[in-house]
């Protein structure tokens, strides 16, 4: 029993062996974190654009407000040449009206264009500090995730290193029989060579074990094979 028990040892620390190796080769955080840069870069690129948006708004609004300044300019001239007294003429003074009425639409729907590029200014500049504080928040989940990750790296990297050291060891007190039986199994079940015997059943391969199989299990000290799939059996409870 106590053979079979170490070759049981060896097994899970085997097991644990692969899975420490696969579990650093894929780590899930690592996905995470590269998920996060890219949110992370997709928000700078928002934002230079956000921003390169923002200075070109900020200019057609000056120059908005200075051919409004213009079109006022000019309303103030006509309305003055109009109530100056000096035209008589009714063709001239329908000409004035005329250009004055369409100054006046003009300067009208400037400023209600003016007006609009301002509130889509506004707009963007809270949304900007959106995208920032967005940005600022992924970056922080960027770091405390790194830091998780290396501690858990460096973690399951000092488990593997010790996993050697406690292969020899265990290796050291089997049997050399025991072990040679436990590696010839390697070839046909690769990571699963000592199973179970639950209620009479093989836990590799779920077949139920033949009655002596059984009372050599409970009676013998040494290693016996399942009947269907060679594997060496541990008995539950033990
Ligand atoms: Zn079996």
């Amino acid at each position: 029993m106590e053979q079979v028990k170490k070759l049981l040892a060896l097994q899970s620390l085997e097991k644990r062996q692969r899975e420490l190796k696969t579990a650093l080769r894929q780590m899930p955080m690592v996905r995470e974190l590269r998920r996060l840069k890219e949110a992370i870069e997709g928000g700078q690129d928002e934002m230079r654009t956000g921003k390169e948006r923002y200075n070109n708004l900020g200019q057609a609004i000056i120059k908005g407000e200075n051919i409004c300044y213009q079109l006022r300019q000019k309303i103030e001239e006509l309305q003055e040449q109009l109530y100056s007294g000096m035209i008589n003429n009714p063709k001239e003074l329908e000409n004035l009206e005329g250009q004055l009425v369409l100054h006046k639409e003009q300067l009208e729907a400037k400023e209600e264009r003016v007006f609009q590029l301002m509130e889509e200014k506004e707009n963007l500049y809270r949304a900007l500090l959106n995208s920032r504080a967005e940005v600022e928040r992924l970056k922080e989940e960027f770091r405390s995730l790194r830091i998780q990750y290396q501690v858990r790296q460096e973690e399951m990297n000092h488990e593997l290193e010790d996993i050697p050291g406690a292969l020899t060891r265990i290796t050291s007190e089997i049997d050399p029989d025991s072990l040679g039986h436990y590696n010839k199994l390697k070839s046909r079940h690769r990571n699963s060579m000592v199973a179970m015997a639950v209620n009479n059943i093989c836990a590799g391969c779920h077949f139920t074990l033949a009655f002596d199989t059984i009372k050599k299990l409970k009676e013998i000290n040494e290693l016996v094979f399942c009947d269907n799939c060679g594997r060496i059996l541990y008995p539950s409870g033990s």
